[in-house]
């Protein structure tokens, strides 16, 4: 980090704390050479893989578009808001964590429901039914049957 005032490169940091909820950190440094203090925020990279849709076509990816199907798929449940929440943060740190520039929404679909699977299996198989397409409509009927063992 250079100081931006005399410009050197040797400048060290004398505090440091999470700001906005620990999605960053603010920084207080001092230059070794002028003895200036400046602050830093440093945040991680948030952008999303963009979603690469059966039909090839590519759009961005939308958060909302994925509350509204697990608001749906929830309607009703015994499941609270905040627990959606947490859902949708740990499918995006998911998709972030892959690295990848572009995700298909067929893997979006399926990170989403297996963390469905666990918070709620009538959600999960109300998402399930939406989500996948025809091909696995004997696949999900033997998932169905397994539930309801
Ligand atoms: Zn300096």
């Amino acid at each position: 980090m250079h100081c931006p005032f005399c410009s050197t490169q040797d400048t060290k940091v004398i505090d440091s704390r999470l700001v906005s909820e620990g999605m960053s950190v603010r920084r207080r440094r001092e230059c070794n050479a002028c003895h200036e203090r400046f602050t830093t925020f440093e945040s991680a990279e948030l952008i999303m893989p963009r979603v690469i849709k059966s039909d090839g076509a590519r759009e961005p990816f939308n958060e909302e578009k994925l509350r509204n199907g697990l608001l749906r798929s929830l309607e009703k449940r015994p499941v609270s808001l905040e627990s959606m929440e947490q859902l949708i943060n740990r499918v995006k740190s998911e998709l972030r964590a892959t690295g990848e520039r572009e995700i298909s929404s067929n893997t979006i679909g399926n990170l989403v429901m297996e963390q469905l699977k666990t918070l709620d299996k009538v959600a999960y198989i109300r998402f399930a039914s939406v989500y996948r397409s025809f091909e696995d409509i004997r696949e999900f009927g033997e998932e169905i049957a397994r539930l309801h063992d």
